[in-house]
């Protein structure tokens, strides 16, 4: 989608450190990152939010956390936070769906 960041990351239009990729999804750094390890799991296409998930995407969705846990484990965490901001009042800032995979040090008290 034109004038998306996460579309433009997605592509390679704008550059990002990519932590994992395959035909669906890419994974890269959080730009400010709010702990030690802070990756953003990212459909490839473009899905505002949780809010406006279609059923066709459902096996998207899977596959979004299943790449958290392999990324998760090809990290060495033992306990890591996922989160979905969904909505402005939800925290969501940027407008194409991703998974927050939060670990390491900072953690604590976060939610
Ligand atoms: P949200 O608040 O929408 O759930 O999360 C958006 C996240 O994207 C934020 O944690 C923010 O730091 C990150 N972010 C914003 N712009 C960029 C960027 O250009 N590159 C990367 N790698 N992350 C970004
Ligand atoms: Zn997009």
């Amino acid at each position: 989608m034109k004038d998306c960041l996460f579309c433009k990351i997605a592509v390679k239009e704008l550059p990002s450190k990519i932590q994992y990729e395959d035909a669906d999804i890419i994974a890269f750094d959080d730009i400010n990152p709010k702990a030690e390890i802070h990756i953003l799991i990212v459909p490839k296409k473009h899905i505002e939010s949780v809010m406006t998930l279609e059923k066709e995407d459902i096996q998207l969705i899977g596959k979004l956390i299943y790449t958290a846990k392999n990324i998760a484990a090809k990290k060495g965490l033992k306990g890591y936070k996922l989160l979905f901001n969904v909505g402005r009042s939800g925290g969501q800032l940027v407008d194409h769906l991703h998974l927050h995979l939060l670990g390491g040090q900072g953690l604590k008290g976060m939610i």
